[in-house]
């Protein structure tokens, strides 16, 4: 059923709330402003008349072009209660109502829609509001142009730089810096002016009729919601489109009355910080906007106490108030008229990350709210960002321009302009920061040499934004005011040249110019142990590890670590991983071994072969002794090599070239002309679905009886010194039971032979990475000890997207797009790998009761995946290291979020 389709069919469906119906609850159909406004209203605060029209109005509008039927009926209806409530009649010559008619949907979208303020003035009703202001002509007349210039901007679309032109015009000839000084004839001139730019844009008067304002003005908010700011911000976002937006309209309270009206904006802790404390700015003889427009300077809020200390004092109780009833950080509006406090509107404010840990800790010290709410209200990418390093900036810092934080990190370099002159750069030794337009695939090689990458064009999902993140870069993008050239960039009357150097962080947006100091994270710190929580005294780190402590209790999946070396299994253990989820030895034999490994796989005769085993052994067990002895006691899964073989042989091309330009010369190219034979033999077109895996252990005999000998005796060494090492052997690519069964026979006849009488136990057990596997699971659980995921080859092949390839090459059409939200290798598509894990787990669990299941894909480390991971009842997630203290946050959020719906 469409949105259109369900209000018609409902009978009799209201429209319209009146402020006293509605409540907080209510945010989706009166949006989050209307609720907020209503629920103040049921608290007995100072809060304007008004009534709300609802989201379901818009939609209904939206799908049809037209008002619902009925709903002006409504409106007449409300209309005429607020005019009795207050007195006055819209738009009345003699003592006029005025409304504002304010946007507000479920989700806040700061910005990103409209607001027309005092609606109903005209060329009679001016005369009435200055009466009504006790003769005051130039406040009406303030109002007057106001309005034309807000009903013109937003509801005809006439553009808002004429008005602000005709405005600095009038100041001008004034010789004046700000509004303040323009006089009752002045703005009567002005609106003159103005009434004259709208009929030049929209070919007929300003309208007169103050219903007909009203009417358009709701229109207007309507329309707003599909505007290209809207949809693009709600895309980013990840906000449905369908939602539509509510109508405030509300009686009009004036904060341009004079020395003692005003108005301002309140916080009740530090968004920034989340240091508890009053926050906010005030503007004396101003409305609304001139606050946010940025027309004048504001003053902190603290100095209200000396402007208007009987506004202050009860603003001051408001917000006590405020947050003790919605337990939480709240940011308010609010307006002074003529000494007297009206409330415009309150929400649960957003914050930083930092603030967002602070507060929930501050909330739990202060008795408000329990431990699991305060979990519910951080996430793990918060606290990702609080990660990465950031830059330490003087309390004077001004950023040269501020972007979209696509790619979090701090990043400082030269400005290149090309992709070719980054890689040149960088290849000296330099660190750049590519800025482009946009990028596009061929900037790709300039990305990854760059630390950062800046762009004036695109979003959160752009190519850029895409890419970088997928790297690990540091991006900004969407900083539309830079101007771009060959060789420079020039913003705000500041030109950047290539070579100059600018410092760009990717969790804020800013860029600044020069290069800023990168200050390691104090987070990272106290999870390296190096920085604890209570000699820090630092209350971000108080907070981290309150909640981490929580997180830790309340969770059921255990979270281990992707680590190939005793150095990262070490610092992951300090992160909190408990045990190694996938050791890739395909990693323990780059560098100088590879040359081993290559003639193993070149091998012409069993000897050869032999020989190579021979070599390798000894240095495989080596590496296992290191890794067991990090992970002492805890569980260590050992994958057995899985290399695309391309990674490990010479390649064909040089190989080719050599020997042709040997042969050329008459030298002697014997040797290299059997080796290219035989890399030709092996050559593949699609390496990551060729001789790979299990494919490999069965093709080459002798390659895992060696890593399982290694793997074995590196563990009874270890027990023979008294450590406790826990061994978890796993065969990777399986498709079939068949190759898992061949593999195990091999294997147990070793580990057999080796563990005898030392008391080690090993597990056998198989990742489940080909579809194939998933959906035979339960067959391919009569052969393993365990089942691990591997979401990464998963993915690959339930899509059929090649992993190495794709989300550089595409996956910024397929997001612009919204084929997907995100990427498939980021975060678990769940309707379909997904659904692949849970058959497997199932089938699997339901042959083998017992079995182990865990997750050693990328996902394993992505917050949103970790939920799944916890639904469908793995026992263990595994990351990279530095990704184990989220995995860990967000397990015990998913504990504790189970079955809730949005607890993501
Ligand atoms: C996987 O495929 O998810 C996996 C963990 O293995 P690899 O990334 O090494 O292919
Ligand atoms: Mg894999």
């Amino acid at each position: 059923m469409t949105a259109w389709e369900a209000v018609v069919t409902t009978a009799g469906e209201k429209y319209v709330y009146d402020f006293s119906e509605g409540h907080r609850e209510l945010k989706e159909l009166l949006g989050g402003k209307g609720a907020n406004l209503a629920e103040m209203t049921r608290l007995g605060l100072p809060v304007p008349a008004g009534f709300t029209v609802t989201t379901r109005a818009c939609q209904a509008y939206l799908a049809t072009g037209s008002n619902p039927a009925g709903l002006a009926e409504e409106i007449d209806g409300h209309l005429a209660a607020l005019e009795t409530t207050m007195g006055r009649r819209l738009g009345d010559p003699a003592d006029p109502l005025l409304v504002s008619v304010r946007s507000g949907a479920a989700f806040s979208m700061p910005g990103m829609m409209e607001t027309v303020l005092n609606v109903g003035l005209n060329d009679a009703s001016v005369v009435g509001l200055a009466a009504q202001a006790g003769g005051n002509e130039r406040f009406a007349w303030d109002s007057y142009r106001r309005l034309i210039q807000m009903f013109g901007k937003t509801v005809c679309d006439v553009p808002g730089e004429e008005f602000s032109a005709a405005l600095d015009e009038a100041k001008n000839a004034r010789g004046a810096t700000d509004d303040l000084h323009l006089d009752a004839a002045d703005l009567r001139a002005l609106v003159d002016r103005y009434k004259h730019i709208f009929a030049k844009h929209t070919g007929y008067d300003f309208p007169q009729d103050p219903r007909e304002q009203m009417e358009l003005a709701m229109t207007a908010v309507f329309r707003s919601w599909n505007a290209e700011r809207a949809v693009l911000y709600r895309r980013q976002e990840r906000i449905p489109a369908d939602l539509g937006t509510a109508v405030n309209v509300v009686a009009m309270v004036f904060g341009n009355l004079g020395a003692d009206s005003g108005t301002g904006v309140a916080f009740t802790r530090d968004p920034a910080s989340g240091a508890q404390g009053i926050y906010g700015d005030y503007l004396a003889n101003a409305q609304g906007e001139d606050v946010v427009a940025g027309i004048r300077n504001t003053v902190p809020l603290q100095e209200l106490a000396t402007l208007d200390p009987r506004s202050y004092e009860e603003l001051l109780a408001i917000m006590a108030k405020l947050e003790g009833h919605y337990r939480d950080l709240c940011d308010i509006e609010f307006t002074i008229e003529r000494g007297k406090l009206w409330m415009l509107q309150t929400r649960v404010g957003k914050r930083t990350a930092g603030a967002a840990f602070r507060i929930a800790a501050q909330l739990v010290n202060e008795g408000m709210i329990e431990l699991d709410e305060a979990l519910r209200r951080v996430t793990g990418a918060q606290l990702a960002q609080l990660m990465f390093p950031r830059f330490d900036l003087g309390a004077d810092a001004v950023a040269l321009v501020k972007g979209i934080g696509a790619s979090p990190g701090a990043a400082v370099g030269k400005a290149v302009f090309s992709a070719a002159r980054a890689v040149e750069l960088a290849a000296a030794g330099e660190q750049v920061i590519l800025v482009r337009r946009e990028t596009n695939p061929e900037d790709l090689s300039g990305m990854i040499a760059a630390q950062g990458i800046l762009t004036a064009r695109g979003g959160k999902t752009s190519h850029a934004a895409v890419v970088a993140r997928g790297m690990g870069r540091t991006c900004v993008c969407g900083a539309d005011s830079l101007e771009i050239a060959a060789d420079r960039f020039s913003v705000a009357g500041r030109t950047v040249s290539e070579g100059d150097v600018i410092s760009v962080d990717g969790t804020t947006g800013c860029v600044y110019l020069g290069s800023v100091p990168v200050r390691p994270s104090e987070v990272v710190q106290y999870f390296e142990g190096t920085l604890s929580p209570e000699e820090a005294g630092d209350p971000l780190v108080e907070a981290v590890h309150k909640l981490m402590s929580h997180a830790d209790a309340a969770r059921s999946l255990a979270v281990r670590t992707n680590a190939d070396t005793a150095e990262d299994a070490y610092r992951a253990r300090r992160f909190g991983a408990e045990g190694i989820g996938l050791c890739r030895t395909e990693h323990m034999f780059l560098g100088d071994r590879r040359e081993l490994v290559e003639r193993l796989i070149l091998a012409a005769t069993p000897t050869e072969r032999a020989d190579a085993l021979a070599a390798l052994l000894p240095l495989q067990r080596a590496d296992f002794v290191d890794l067991f002895r990090a992970m002492d006691g805890l569980p260590v899964t050992v994958r057995l090599i899985d290399p695309p073989l391309h990674e490990f042989l010479p390649s064909l091309e040089e190989l080719a070239v050599n020997v042709a330009v040997a042969r050329e010369r008459g030298e002697d190219h014997a040797e290299d002309a059997q080796l290219l034979d035989a890399v030709r033999r092996m050559h593949e077109q699609n390496p990551m679905l060729g001789l790979r895996g299990v494919r490999l252990g069965l093709v080459i005999p002798g390659l895992f009886a060696m890593q399982v000998r290694a793997i074995t005796e590196a563990a009874v060494q270890l027990a023979g010194e008294g450590l406790d090492p826990h061994p978890e052997i796993m065969v990777p690519l399986v498709g079939a039971v068949q190759e898992l069964e061949t593999v195990r026979r091999e294997c147990e006849q070793i580990v057999a032979e080796v563990v005898a009488g030392s008391g080690v136990e090993v597990l056998i057990g198989t990742m489940i990475e080909v579809p194939r596997a998933a959906l035979t699971a339960g067959q391919i659980a009569e052969a393993a000890d365990f089942f691990s995921f591997g979401t990464n080859d998963l993915t690959q092949m339930g899509w059929g997207f090649s992993r190495d390839d794709v989300e550089g090459a595409f996956f910024w059409r397929y997001l612009e797009l919204g084929i997907f939200g995100i990427s498939p290798f980021e975060s678990i598509d769940r309707d379909g790998v997904g659904r692949l894990i849970r058959i497997a787990a199932e089938e699997g669990r339901a042959v083998r009761p017992g079995l182990k299941l865990g997750v050693c894909g990328e996902h394993g480390g992505d917050p949103e995946s970790v939920h799944f991971f916890h639904e469908v009842g793995l026992d263990y997630v595994s990351c990279s290291p530095f990704r184990v203290p989220v995995a860990r946050l967000e397990a015990g959020r998913a504990a504790i979020t189970a079955g809730e719906s949005d607890s993501r």
